[in-house]
């Protein structure tokens, strides 16, 4: 999808590698997960033990990787990455934390969509540093206890209500990751210049930041579509006129909202007379999967007041109709 989707494309990840603040004290905007989780290392370090598990949950491209990685950092551990979609079957599992060093933090984006094998694996993991590995089939079959060594879990989820009850009582800190205010935005747009040497002038960082959804991976991206308009058309500096100018090339507007969030709002004042009208039913409007709609177009609408998802479907706001120039529902639109 376009400039403004919070999931990293290939083109991202190079980039993202080199633009991650590596600790703590780098890692900007959010002040209380920053000191939460200072503490938890902090006292770790001092008893000589590795942190508790840790649960991160939020929006993606909001630091969560990044936190991770800072945690193996700070720790002075090794860091190994995989994913719920990726565990599909507890061997998998297994063959992961028993491969761990001891202390290794272990990374698992996306918790949430493991497998129920896996997952009841990962519980005993968690709490007593030990695998059941389950050898021969049918009657035959028994469960050899393997010990593991001791890790850190940094579980990774869009939703923490989506994880069941007792693995989200493993862990010891849960941290929910709120949408960046402008102002770190800013903040992380003027480190993410210095870091890739283009210079950008203050208030062109604002116009990147106000327009990024309080995403910094998508700061980061427009940073970069901004930084290639302001070689190709300008002297290589990115001012407020080049970077309007790019941005509005991507269309994405004053607010943040791309060509996909303005024909959903669209399609619901206009096709739907503002709605309650179902998800599928929005989604064929805009040709569109249900699932973007859902998750990349309307949480970003929501926040902005602009659409509520109610029982009976998604309804727009007097604010949605005026961002689109129409009076409201039913009255007659110029
Ligand atoms: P998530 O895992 O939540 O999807 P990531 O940790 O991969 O998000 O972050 C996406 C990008 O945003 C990374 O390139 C990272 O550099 C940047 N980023 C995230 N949080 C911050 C922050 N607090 N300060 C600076 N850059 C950040």
């Amino acid at each position: 999808r376009g400039a403004v989707d919070p999931y990293a494309s290939a083109d991202d990840t190079a980039v993202e590698a080199a633009l991650r603040p590596g600790h703590l004290a780098d890692f900007e905007g959010q002040p209380r997960v920053s000191a939460q989780l200072g503490l938890v290392l902090a006292a770790a370090r001092q008893r000589g033990t590795t942190p508790d598990h840790v649960l991160l949950s939020g929006p993606p491209g909001l630091g969560k990787t990044t936190l991770a990685m800072i945690i193996a950092a700070e720790m002075g551990v090794p860091l190994r990455i995989s994913s719920g979609p990726a565990i599909q079957h507890a061997g998998d599992l297994a063959a992961i934390l028993s491969g761990l060093v001891e202390g290794e933090v272990f990374f698992l984006d996306e918790i949430h969509r493991m497998s129920k094998p896996a997952e009841e694996m990962l519980y005993l993991a968690m709490e007593d540093y030990r695998v059941d590995v389950v050898v021969g089939k049918g009657p035959g079959a028994t469960a050899i206890p393997i010990e593991i060594p001791q890790f850190t879990l940094v579980g990774a989820t869009t939703r923490a209500g989506l994880l069941p009850g007792p693995l989200r009582d493993r862990f010891g800190m849960t941290a929910q990751l709120e949408y960046y205010a402008p102002e770190a935005l800013e903040h992380i747009v003027q480190r993410s210049s210095r870091v890739l040497d283009v210079p950008v002038e203050v208030d062109a960082g604002a116009e990147i930041a106000r327009r990024s959804r309080g995403t910094p991976r998508i700061a980061n991206r427009l940073l970069r579509r901004v930084r290639d308009y302001a070689q190709v058309h300008g002297d290589g500096i990115v001012d407020r006129r080049i970077a309007r100018a790019a941005l509005d090339l991507y269309e994405v507007d004053e607010l943040g909202l791309d060509r996909l969030d303005r024909g959903v709002l669209d399609a619901l004042c206009r096709r739907f007379n503002g709605g309650p009208v179902g998800l599928s039913t929005l989604a064929i409007a805009v040709g569109e999967e249900p699932d973007t709609v859902e998750e990349v177009a309307e949480p970003f609408l929501v926040r902005l007041g602009f659409i509520m998802r109610t029982p009976r479907g998604r309804v727009a706001t007097r604010a949605g109709f005026a961002h689109l120039g129409l009076s409201g529902p039913g009255e007659e639109n110029g």
